[in-house]
């Protein structure tokens, strides 16, 4: 893990950079151009989206105005829940429209959003068949904890590549840990820096003092040696650069184990088991 290129392997062989710039809350247009052509500029190749994020079509322009091989860039996109609860056709159609925003013929990751209860099997079924089509490199679920995933392969008999969920100091999810690197499933933390609440921990910040980086630069690099893939969001230049400078140190073994303790089972977003959206 010696730079901003650097990749973890999929379970089918495909390459997904271990740092990527996150676009939820970015007004489309300006706004999310800016920060994914800053953010390919400082160097990185993973750009995290979504449908309901509403800023696919400004994701795709940034990507194809940048002149970067397109198969240098590693894209995510996410289908929404009102399309998992229509039902497969309306996860194929929401995948095209998906597809056509971003102006692409593929996405990298395909994501089922969150894990909508009795509807992910049909819908996995769908993304499946996205993933067949090769018309998604690699497929998975976001916001599954270990009964969803288990539900979702003993049902389907296939095991999604990643599972995106929050994942920080304060929620450490060891069960969820074990529970992927068991089955070949990469994990990737959402709110990496906890939507902001990681700077009025104590701890992060002496460690910031310690080894001469930022607190968001220490909470990034704990996910990484935890070989869980970051996607911090932020639309300002520097930050993106400043997110992306994690590459040059390590935290040792006990400074990890205390970063580890901070862990509350406490979350900034909502539950799995209890979202109503
Ligand atoms: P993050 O934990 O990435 O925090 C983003 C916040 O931190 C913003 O307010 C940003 O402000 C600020 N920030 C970023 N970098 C720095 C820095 N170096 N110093 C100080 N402040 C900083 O939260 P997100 O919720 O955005 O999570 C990251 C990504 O994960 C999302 O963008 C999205 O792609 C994905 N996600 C997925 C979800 C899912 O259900 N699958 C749910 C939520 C997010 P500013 O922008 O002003 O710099």
């Amino acid at each position: 893990m010696g730079s901003i290129a650097d990749t973890t392997t999929l379970a089918n062989g495909v390459k997904m950079p271990w740092l990527g710039l996150g676009v939820f809350k970015v007004a489309d247009g300006p706004q999310v151009e800016n920060c994914v052509r800053w953010a390919l500029e400082i160097g990185y190749r993973h750009i995290d989206t979504a449908a309901i994020y509403g800023n696919e079509r400004g994701v795709g322009r940034a990507v194809r105005d940048s002149g970067i091989p397109r198969e240098q860039i590693f894209i995510t996109t996410k289908v929404w829940n009102d399309a998992v609860r229509a039902g497969r056709d309306a996860v194929l159609r929401a995948f095209d429209q998906s597809l056509q925003k971003l102006g692409l013929d593929y996405v990298d990751l395909y994501l089922i959003h969150w894990p909508v209860k009795e509807k992910c099997l049909e819908a996995w079924e769908a993304v499946q068949q996205i993933y067949l089509q090769r018309r998604a490199r690699a497929i998975g679920v976001s916001n599954f904890l270990v009964h969803h995933l288990d539900d979702l392969r003993r049902h389907s008999g296939t095991t999604p590549m990643v599972d995106q969920v929050e994942f920080h100091p304060r929620v450490l999810q060891r069960d969820l840990i074990a529970y992927c690197r068991q089955h070949g499933i990469q994990l990737e933390s959402w709110a990496p820096l906890m939507q902001g609440e990681i700077f009025k921990i104590p701890l992060i910040n002496e460690l910031a003092g310690k080894y001469g980086k930022t607190a968001a630069q220490i909470a990034l690099r704990w996910l990484i040696q935890h070989q869980v893939v970051a996607i911090p969001k932020s639309v300002h230049r520097e930050r993106i650069a400043e997110n992306a400078a994690i590459f040059d140190f390590e935290l040792s073994e006990e400074d990890m184990t205390r970063i580890d303790a901070l862990d509350r089972n406490q979350r900034v977003g909502t539950h799995p088991d209890h979202f109503d959206f």
